[in-house]
């Protein structure tokens, strides 16, 4: 039975379904951890350095609230009556979805085979890019693409 559960949201129209079989699965007693990662790529200058000030700078204190707001949202909608963890991150989502996995001991991923970065292909990127490196059992729901 799985005890520490991770499910990795990205507020696509997917992310519903993704969040059903989560709590299908998580047994009772269970820790299920719901973790958006909010992703911001801030603008580089020639040598691959962040540039200080851009008139485009984003407010990153700013992203996290609204991302936290969203999250809320969520786990209020599609994951009612469901005690779990809401975690936030900001960063890239492959590498934080890997290293939550790690540092928190969970023994399943739960996670959309294709969300916002999917093509028409077997795996979305951030499936793709986690299941190599993932020291826990993974689901991959199902996503129609066209769905995503
Ligand atoms: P994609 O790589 O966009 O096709 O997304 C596939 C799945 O990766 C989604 O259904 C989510 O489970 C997960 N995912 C993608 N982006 C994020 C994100 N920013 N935060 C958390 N999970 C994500």
């Amino acid at each position: 039975m799985y005890q520490n559960i991770l499910l990795a949201v990205d507020f696509s129209k997917a992310s519903t379904c993704v969040a059903q079989r989560a709590m299908q699965l998580a047994p009772e007693g269970s820790q299920l951890t719901v973790l958006h990662v909010a992703e911001y790529l801030p603008m580089l200058d020639y040598s691959g350095d962040p540039m200080a000030m851009t008139p485009l700078a984003i407010d990153e204190d700013l992203l996290m609230e609204d991302a936290k707001q969203s999250l809320q949202r969520f786990v209020d909608k599609h994951l009612q009556g469901v005690e779990v963890v809401q975690q936030v991150k900001m960063g890239i989502p492959k590498l934080d979805i890997l290293q939550t996995v790690e540092k928190q001991n969970i023994d399943l991923l739960v996670i959309g085979s294709h969300g916002r970065h999917g093509l028409a292909r077997l795996l979305g990127s951030t499936a793709a890019a986690v299941i190599n490196d993932c020291p826990c059992d993974i689901l991959a729901v199902r996503i129609n693409p066209d769905n995503s």
